[in-house]
């Protein structure tokens, strides 16, 4: 069984869905759910259920949302591991529309506090495990601190430079093996590095070549994967660093599915990616995009995010 670590936010989800988004001034009924989220969190959750043995490193204050994180994460067979923070627990507000629209407040709460000094005395934990897994909703001191313990190791390492608006520095960008923006995440980081203007939306439509050479520019040493969403992915490997592949650059088709909530495809692609890459770390690189594909594609067929994660054996009863 492969190792990842994965380090980032975990949030309590308030959702309230209503006939229409709140205007200033509004008072409107709706039904009301809670649950698990945060980007970090997700991930874990998918990298355990696509199989890997998978630890989770955060910061929780002490209420009732890090009871609940650690009652999950033991649920699932996760190895917490939480900072504690004065802060409350971090969460989420969101409406959702009768046409699935959403509108999201984030309150970062504890996950604001994680330090690079925690992560330092996790050092032992890092250094063991095949590949290190970070996303941007924590601070950027920390995820620096851990991919950077994790390169010290030989551990790969894999950041999803999510949310877009997160600023992506280039110590983050050169501490990365793999990186796997969205296509938004895509638009902003070529934006910031590259000096290109390219729309989120019509990154899936450009050529495959000109795609190859924007990642070299934006990641010169490391491997990039922009997922776009039901189009699949895109992949571009540096000349030296083909991981097995024949080719420096392909597209992988996305798999045929009824979705139904593509909330969270993104956090399951990623968790299922480390998983894959940790179980096979000398595979080629095209079969643990593969594995990561047809686990996304599957968890948009399920309702949320963190609850929509299928587990390994869902995903080969279904693609076999
Ligand atoms: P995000 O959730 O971060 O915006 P994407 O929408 O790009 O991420 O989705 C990540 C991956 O999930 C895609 O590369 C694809 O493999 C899979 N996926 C997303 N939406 C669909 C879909 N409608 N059908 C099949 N696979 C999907």
């Amino acid at each position: 069984m492969g190792k990842v670590v994965v380090v980032g936010s975990f949030n309590v989800d308030h959702v309230w869905t209503t006939a229409a988004l709140p205007r200033a001034g509004e008072t409107l009924s709706g039904e009301y759910a809670t649950g698990p989220g945060g980007k970090g969190f997700n991930q874990a959750v998918a990298a355990r259920r696509a199989g890997a043995d998978t630890a989770f490193v955060c910061a929780l204050g002490d209420d009732m949302g890090g009871q609940l994180a650690r009652a999950l994460a033991a649920a699932d067979g996760i190895d917490l591991r939480g900072q504690r923070s004065e802060r409350s627990t971090g969460t989420a507000g969101v409406y959702v529309d009768g046409e699935g629209r959403n509108s999201i407040v984030i309150g970062a709460g504890a996950n604001a506090d994680l330090s690079p000094a925690f992560i330092a005395s996790r050092r032992d934990l890092i250094a063991a495990a095949d590949v290190l897994l970070a996303q941007l909703e924590s601070p950027a001191e920390a995820v620096l601190a851990a991919l950077r313990a994790a390169r010290a190791s030989g551990v790969i390492t894999l950041l999803n430079p999510a949310p877009a608006n997160a600023v992506v520095t280039a110590e983050l960008l050169s501490a990365t093996d793999i990186l796997t923006p969205n296509e938004t995440e895509f638009s902003a980081l070529l934006a910031r590095h590259v000096g290109e203007r390219i729309e989120g939306d019509a990154v899936a439509a450009l050529d495959q070549a000109r795609l190859h050479a924007l990642c070299r520019e934006l990641s010169p040493a490391g491997t990039v994967v922009v997922t776009l969403g039901a189009s699949g992915c895109f992949v571009s490997h540096a000349e030296d660093v083909r991981r097995g592949d024949d080719n420096a650059y392909y597209r992988i088709a996305a798999e045929p599915v009824r979705a139904i909530d593509t909330t969270g495809a993104g956090d399951a692609f990623n968790g299922a990616l480390a998983a894959a890459i940790a179980s096979a770390p000398d595979a080629p690189f095209a079969e643990p995009i593969r594995r990561a594909g047809r686990y996304a594609a599957l968890s948009t067929e399920r309702q949320g995010a963190a609850a929509s994660m299928p587990q390994a054996a869902d995903v080969q009863a279904r693609f076999g």
